[in-house]
């Protein structure tokens, strides 16, 4: 069993690191907000004073963070885990962040002679909890091969996407598109209230016709016609318009550096911003539909 460090025990890197924990690893957590790391010793962790403690001695470093700041500061900083970890020590990087910091991060890594890899999720806190995730992953196939056995004690798809940062490509585009499709779907059931057609009848029609996208029938806006989806329960998140938000807004970032024309990303990104500015930010994203029937 490996000697795993944790880093970011937030709501999703918490229970993450609690199934390595079931799985048998020894897991010793840090996160700069305490109550975190004492929920990981209450089942069965250890915890780290500093960034470098979770680092220095570990097979594999795990990094769960909001943004590409602070996985620099994380993995480059003084005392971080660069400075800490034992040679052939393996790094996972989690966290969704910019195709460039990562592309960076890994860089510094091969440097020194560690391998790493970019790893961010779909799948969400249920996913987190019930270690199904679904990890996209970026890095070589000699630091895929050793990650891998970690990452499927916490999820159930693993996809080895290519090179330095092609996790980080995979998410932002497949979110581009979520971020998109449930926009489309959503003006969809707004122009049907506004036509007079009953919203089950075009979900029906839609569902099984050239309409049919995960937006409509996994996580249909209106309530009723998927009972499982937010719409049912006042929108509650779920995956929040900030999130989201973030999301496209790193797949813009990445469309401006890479000279890809996105107008519709562009379009979902500004009318997100919107959204969330209106107060809704911690709501579910599909709540969108609630902003486009009053805008
Ligand atoms: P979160 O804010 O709940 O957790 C982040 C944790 O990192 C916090 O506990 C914070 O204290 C800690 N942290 C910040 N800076 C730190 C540092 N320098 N050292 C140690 N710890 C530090 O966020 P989350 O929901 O767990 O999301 C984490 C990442 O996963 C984000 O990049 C997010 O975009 C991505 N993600 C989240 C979801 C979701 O549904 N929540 C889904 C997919 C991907």
């Amino acid at each position: 069993m490996a000697k795993i460090g944790f880093i970011g025990l937030g709501n999703m890197g918490l229970p993450m690191a609690q199934n390595l924990l079931k799985a048998g690893h020894e897991v010793t957590g840090f996160d700069v907000s305490p109550a975190a790391p004492s929920k990981l010793a209450e089942a069965g962790g250890k915890t780290a004073k500093e960034i470098g403690d979770a680092a220095a001695g570990m097979d594999v470093v795990v990094t769960m963070l909001p943004a590409g700041q602070h996985v620099r500061d994380v993995y480059l900083g003084n005392g971080g885990v660069f400075a800490r970890a034992k040679p052939g020590a393996v790094f996972i990087d989690c966290s969704t962040i910019d195709v460039e910091t990562a592309r960076a991060v890994i860089g510094e890594a091969s440097k020194k002679g560690f391998l790493m890899l970019d790893a961010p999720v779909s799948g969400g806190v249920g996913g987190a909890q019930g270690g199904t995730l679904t990890f996209m992953v970026g890095g070589s196939d000699a630091a895929f091969a050793k990650a891998q056995p970690i990452l499927e004690k916490m999820g159930k798809t693993i996809v080895h996407a290519g090179a330095a940062g092609a996790g980080q490509a995979a998410k932002i585009c497949n979110n581009m598109i979520l971020g998109i499709s449930m926009i489309a779907v959503s003006e969809a059931f707004v122009l049907a209230e506004k036509l007079g057609l009953d919203k089950q009848k075009l979900f029906d029609i839609s569902s099984k016709s050239s309409g049919q996208c995960w937006s409509m029938t996994t996580y249909c806006p209106v309530p009723g016609p998927v009972p499982t989806s937010p719409a049912n329960r006042d929108y509650a998140a779920g995956f929040t318009a900030a999130m989201m938000l973030k999301d496209l807004k790193l797949s813009q970032e990445a469309a401006k550096a890479a000279g890809a024309s996105t107008p519709l990303g562009a379009n979902a990104s500004a009318l997100y911003q919107k959204y969330a500015d209106s107060g809704e930010a911690g709501k579910d994203f599909s709540g969108i539909i609630n902003y486009l029937r009053g805008s």
